[in-house]
């Protein structure tokens, strides 16, 4: 038999982390066997445009890599792979399991549904419906038309006895019939639900394994009920526990922002993302950039493969110590089996981590790859970038190392890319290292004539230009230290100073310190940290 999975997205216009790990499931599940893994557009109940609610969601699984073999763009034998385009197929699903008793038109309204509800509810007892505007015939459809009534299908459901499941991951699985209700599955307008759809696809697909949400659980008896009136085989079932919120086990939701806030990490993780937005001044969407939407992490460089390893983590386990995957493993090593019943709550830091560490494993020619992006959408690199970028800019990323956690990090270094003579200070680092300190300026502009002279200009041999004239001038390193950072970068800390220096080169140093020698004090109160052009 061919694996055949399935992810039903509905367009809502953004990739939640939640449905990523649902996916990332039936991927690995269908993929790592030979299998096949297909996207199913579930549109039945879409307001929107269509194509513009899904498009970010179809970006998100391009980025992630989860390639899917059949639906939207890429079609394939059992198409079309939106619901909204499949009416025909649900009407004739609707049609057997009238002809079949399986279903009845039924025309009672929604006032009178609800009334016998109430009543129930009053007595204390389960509620069944009284099947009282059933129509059994056609002159009982003549009869409620006359009255006015419309009409919708609803499933015949068994009233006794028990559905017994075996599910993959929750085990074996019991509902009582009597606990369903005669479920809708056309409304009166003559458009299918959901729950029919899905079956109907799911057979003409050959879906063999149905992996999705926890929260279907309580769906399945209809839809078990829905597939075997028509004659179709069952496909396996496999229910997921949901992702919860951080430091909870409620279901994370993309509504409840303002709540997740409060946790430090992930107010940290979206605190890093706007920093990066807004250095790329970028237009967020303050509804979508969030960190439980998978956008969010495109967006600052989180590497794809981190966040996957992360939501693989999300509810399953190889075993208790191994948290490191590789694609290929993830593949090799995925199994329904391990997968854990109890919600897995999201927990920001930790995925951070998964990322920093994956970030610092990276061979820094794709480092390198990931971090360019960044500048030339921060019009700091042009696109495509001259030949000297890549050098320049190896030389920068080996020498932030580890500071660089998510490629949008690189964004710190603009001021390599920043002209001499529009290098941002800090004013209040310039007033204390420079123009406040004894001598400063002098032994500053001083050293300026060893840079001058120095023959390498590279990191090691300015280091040691450094450290004779310090000898010589019997002055502390931090007398002179400072002041050149602060002269050639215009802030106060950064990473290694010679490395910095030797990227800069010579001439934009030397630029760089005569500039800082010559800049007057701001005229407002000079202890400020405003930092100017
Ligand atoms: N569109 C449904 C959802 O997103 C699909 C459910 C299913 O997988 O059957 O929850």
């Amino acid at each position: 038999m061919t694996i055949r999975t399935r992810f039903a997205p509905s367009p809502t216009g953004y990739l939640h982390i939640g449905g990523v790990r649902t996916a990332l499931f039936n991927w690995l599940f269908a993929k790592g066997q030979g299998g096949q893994f297909i996207l199913r557009v579930d549109d039945t109940d879409q307001q929107r445009n269509v194509e513009e609610a899904l498009a970010p969601i179809l970006h998100g699984f391009r980025w992630l890599g989860l390639d899917w073999d059949e639906g939207p763009e890429v079609g394939g034998p059992h198409g079309p792979y939106y619901q909204s385009q499949r009416a025909d197929k649900y009407q004739a699903a609707v049609d057997a399991l009238l002809a079949s008793g399986a279903a009845y038109r039924d025309f009672a309204s929604t006032d009178e549904i609800q009334a016998e509800r109430e009543q129930a509810q009053q007595a204390g007892e389960q509620y069944t419906y009284s099947r009282r505007w059933m129509a059994e015939s056609e002159a009982d459809i003549a009869k409620f038309e006359a009255e006015s009534r419309q009409g919708v299908v609803r499933l015949k459901m068994p009233r006794e006895g028990e559905l017994v499941l075996n599910d993959l991951i929750r085990g074996e699985v019991r509902f009582q019939w009597a606990r369903e209700q005669d479920h809708v599955v056309q409304r009166a307008d003559g458009s299918c639900l959901y729950h029919l759809a899905t079956v109907v696809d799911d057979y003409e697909m050959q879906i063999s394994h149905v992996i999705r949400a926890e929260e279907h659980l309580s769906n399945t008896p209809r839809q078990v009920f829905i597939a075997q009136s028509l004659g179709y085989a069952l496909p396996e079932f496999a229910h997921l526990p949901y992702v919860a919120e951080p430091g909870s086990k409620n279901k994370l939701s993309k509504r409840k922002l303002e709540k997740y806030l409060k946790n430090r990490d992930f107010a940290q993780l979206k605190l890093r993302g706007e920093s990066i937005a807004e250095r790329l001044n970028l237009e967020i969407d303050a509804d979508v950039f969030n960190p439980v939407i998978v956008d969010f992490y495109e967006q600052i460089g989180f590497l794809p493969d981190a966040l996957l390893n992360y939501l693989l983590l999300l509810g399953w386990a190889l075993d208790d110590k191994t948290e490191e995957f590789s694609r290929e493993e993830m593949l090799a090593q995925f199994s329904l089996d391990r997968v854990n019943k109890a919600p897995a709550s999201f927990d920001p830091q930790k995925l951070f981590a998964f990322q920093d560490r994956a970030m610092q494993e990276l061979p820094i020619k794709q480092k390198v790859a990931r971090v360019l992006p960044f500048l030339q959408q921060a019009g700091a690199v042009a696109d495509p970038p001259a030949c000297e970028t890549a050098p320049i800019l190896t030389k920068i990323v080996e020498a932030a190392g580890d500071r660089i956690k998510v490629a949008g990090d690189i964004l710190d270094y603009l001021d390599f890319y920043t002209a001499d003579e529009q290098l941002e200070y800090d004013e209040k680092a310039l007033n204390k290292r420079i123009r406040k300190a004894d001598g400063a300026a002098e032994l500053l502009a001083e050293f300026r004539q060893r840079l001058v002279d120095v023959d390498s200009f590279e990191a090691d041999a300015l280091e040691t230009a450094l450290k004779t004239f310090v000898e010589e001038k019997e002055i502390k390193i931090g007398q002179i230290v400072h002041a050149v950072r602060v002269a050639v970068t215009g802030k106060p800390v950064g990473f290694g100073l010679f490395e910095t220096m030797a990227i800069l080169g010579r001439e934009r140093c030397l630029a760089r310190i005569d500039r800082a020698l010559v800049r007057q004090p701001l005229n407002h109160d000079d202890t400020t940290s405003t930092t100017t052009h």
